[in-house]
């Protein structure tokens, strides 16, 4: 069936229109990427795994 690029929902995280076939919404009821959905739920996760990762920002630690 002809779909208007126009009509399709786009991503609420990276902007490009979700294909109906691909398509899957988040919390809020917004249409994104399955991808962008579990790469931001993946990052909000490592977030919290690491609550101190903001005082390490001024601090000189060893560096590959
Ligand atoms: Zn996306």
């Amino acid at each position: 069936m002809a779909v208007l690029n126009d009509a399709a929902p786009k991503c609420a995280i990276c902007g490009q229109p979700v294909e109906i076939d691909v398509s899957k919404t988040d919390s809020n009821g917004a249409a994104v990427h399955e991808n962008c959905y579990v790469a931001k739920v993946g990052a909000r996760k490592k977030q919290k795994e690491n609550p101190k990762v903001h005082q390490d920002t001024n601090d000189s630690g060893p560096r590959p």
